[in-house]
């Protein structure tokens, strides 16, 4: 389906751009020792071929950035530094990469007397110099101290944002507009109510999703799906990471894992409840997974598709799971839900509960009651 995209400004980072309706570019960042010239040129050429569009490498003294240097000689993709503390590094590494990533929690580890905005100033300055993009990551584990201490020790999320639009408004009062935002978290919950609330106020800026240590897959991916299912759907995100615990060897997992969520999201196939917000009929089904009790679910999600086909001007959700575990929550927001047992599917309308029925009965009672949601859309609306 063609989805939904919020109107952000383009952002170019190297060969690609984001933002302005571009393909969501999918990131990943490298593990390795940046020292270790090698190791570190072998995990981005090995990133590239997976598909990744943008690499990330930290850089935390002049040894890293000189090892920059060589590295930006031997690959041909787009690069971004991690700036961590020593954000002074900028201007040695700038010419190297395409972008630029700063913490504005980490900005007072250097020179404390000097005010934020001033080094805000030397990186867009920077930036400009050297044909770079910028990101302001800000993460949950690292926010602002003087932004945390304004807000109440329960609200992460306030700080966040508070220090988010901060940094946007003085990069756009200097003319700075190249840059994208990240609200990072661990908890995917917060990361979708950070976004959201960060796009509701700008969403003209493009963002950067990811939920930072998200883990090993499987359960790294399943965590970071399900916040990627909530913001791409509202047509939040331009750009993605999906963080996963692997070894340096498997890296490339996360490219891989980045663009199969993508492609997922674009074709109904997801985990949790997506209001696409579409005029017409949509059909979720999950992905499928190792807790799938039968395998006929894949088939009856093919099935439900094509006999439903008839009524596809009609603004009616059938969501189409394969498991007990997910799939009695996440069905509850559906029009009509089915989740799949071992020998039965469960069909419910709603939140209610309808009956369990046989693999081969499903369907025309489906019928039945998708007639029926019709029939009561169109009554309502007289
Ligand atoms: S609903 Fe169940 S089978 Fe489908 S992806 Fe979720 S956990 Fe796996």
């Amino acid at each position: 389906m063609e989805l939904r995209r919020n109107p952000t400004r383009a952002v170019q980072i190297g060969s690609i751009s984001i933002g302005s309706g571009n393909p969501i570019a999918v990131q990943s960042m490298t593990a390795t020792h940046t020292q270790n010239i090698d190791a570190t040129v072998a995990q981005i050429e090995d990133l590239f071929a997976s598909g990744a569009d943008v690499i990330r490498v930290a850089v935390d003294s002049t040894k890293d950035a000189e090892a920059l240097r060589e590295i930006r000689q031997q690959t041909k993709a787009n690069l971004v530094v991690d700036l961590q503390e020593n954000y002074r590094l900028a201007e040695v590494v700038a010419p190297f990469v395409d972008k630029i990533r700063y913490n504005p929690g980490h900005l007072y580890h250097h020179e404390r007397e000097k005010p934020w905005q001033e080094k805000v100033k030397y990186l867009a300055r920077i930036a400009l110099e050297h044909d770079c993009a910028i990101r302001v990551g800000v993460n949950c584990g690292s926010v602002d101290p003087a932004k945390k201490e304004q807000f109440d020790p329960a609200d992460s999320i306030t700080p966040m944002l508070e220090s988010a639009w901060e940094h946007c408004d003085l990069l756009d009062s200097l003319g700075f507009f190249r840059y994208c935002v990240s609200l990072k978290d661990s908890d995917p919950q917060k990361v979708i109510e950070g976004n959201k609330r960060f796009a509701e106020k700008r969403p003209e800026i493009p963002l950067h999703l990811g939920v930072t240590e998200a883990g090993m897959p499987p359960d790294g991916i399943v965590k970071t799906r399900i916040a990627f299912e909530q913001l791409i759907s509202q047509g939040i995100g331009d750009t993605i990471r999906v963080s996963l615990t692997v070894p340096n060897s498997r890296k490339s997992e996360e490219i891989v894992a980045g663009k199969k969520i993508l492609t997922d999201i674009a074709s109904g196939r997801v985990r949790s409840f997506v209001d696409y917000g579409l005029k017409t009929l949509n059909i979720i089904s999950c992905p499928s997974c190792s807790r799938v009790e039968n395998e006929a679910f894949i088939e009856l999600a093919q099935q439900v598709k094509e006999m439903t086909a008839y009524a596809e001007n009609h603004a009616v959700t059938i969501a189409v799971m394969g498991c007990r575990v997910n799939g009695p929550g996440e069905t509850d927001d559906a029009d009509l839900g089915l989740w799949c047992g071992p020998n039965f599917v469960n069909l419910k309308k709603g939140p209610r509960e309808l009956g369990a029925f046989p693999y081969d009965a499903i369907l025309p009672r489906l019928k039945h009651e998708l007639d029926l949601v019709i029939a009561e859309k169109s009554n309502v609306g007289k």
